[in-house]
């Protein structure tokens, strides 16, 4: 097919994919994508450290990889922080934002290696919200969340990988009495969808299964990184609606950039091999 042909037809088929989801995302989901309801909120990561995104900047405009099928899963890679919010940093001038915007981009050609669609939710130094990160996979009908982060603490040359624990059970109430209700309970309006800040709980058990196929990808290639994943709260991931991870590599604490820098390549190979590890789960899913 000619290359000028092959465009407008993967053009045409996320038009398409971006109409049919748009459509099916709740009033909720489509009022929060125009106006974030706490897009500077601070995520607490598991060393403690508190990020925050949220600069009124808006996004360029992501660029989708060519050449996979559009019906296979859409691979957003986010690279954390980025303009003012350089994330975690050290006294020689290592900044999280540079070294997870450089493992992103490696990661990107890994994935594509696989036959894989990526988006990157920043391309160069920006800083997109919070929601507008979820946005780009919230506007694919299948899309797979990866955000990238470097911590201030832990082994030099371990990385560890987060989704988002269990939902917590709310207290059961009396079926009779004064409590029989919660106070101030209003009617979903529209049930059987769910909230945008509610996204990523049907995509909880998929998460994990994730975590857990990058985590032994992970343990393989970077001796001490922990066997199994860890669940952690992270702001980020709480609103995607699709599988989605965080992993921390450890740390902007080394003496010397280089040793980051080593770290790329295996990095690409483990998330790109762990994700393909995931498609056929996700593809028998239905969350
Ligand atoms: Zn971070």
């Amino acid at each position: 097919m000619p290359n000028r042909v092959r465009l407008a037809a993967v053009l045409l088929c996320i038009l398409a994919e971006l109409a049919v989801s748009l459509d099916a995302v709740s009033p909720q989901l489509q009022s929060a994508q125009s106006s974030p309801s706490n897009p500077s909120a601070p995520a607490a990561t598991s060393d403690g450290q508190w990020h925050h995104f949220g600069s009124p900047d808006q996004p360029a405009a992501p660029q989708v990889s060519e050449g996979a099928p559009p019906s296979s899963p859409l691979i957003v890679l986010d690279p954390a922080h980025g303009g003012s919010d350089t994330g975690a940093h050290n006294p020689n001038g290592i900044t999280e934002s540079d070294i997870v915007l450089e493992y992103a981009r490696l990661m990107r050609v890994a994935l594509e290696g696989e036959g894989l669609r990526v988006v990157l939710t920043r391309e160069g130094n920006e800083d997109p919200s919070f929601d507008d990160r979820s946005a780009i996979a919230n506007a694919s009908r299948r899309a797979i969340f990866v955000s990238l982060h470097v911590s201030t603490t832990g082994a030099p040359g371990t990385a560890r990988v987060y989704s988002l624990p269990a939902v917590q059970q709310p207290p059961i109430l009396p079926l009779v009495g004064p409590n029989s209700f919660p106070p101030n309970a209003a009617p979903n309006p529209h049930p059987g969808l769910r909230s945008w800040d509610n996204a990523q709980e049907p995509f909880l058990d998929l998460s994990r299964r994730l975590a857990e196929l990058v985590q032994i990808q992970l343990a393989q290639r970077f001796r001490g990184s922990p066997d199994v994943p860890s669940a952690v709260a992270i702001r980020q991931l709480r609103t995607i609606a699709a599988p989605a991870i965080a992993i921390e590599v450890s740390s902007v604490a080394v003496p010397n950039r280089n040793q980051l820098d080593g770290m790329n390549s295996p990095l690409a190979q483990a998330v790109a091999r762990a994700v393909s590890d995931f498609l056929p789960i996700y593809a028998g899913a239905s969350p």
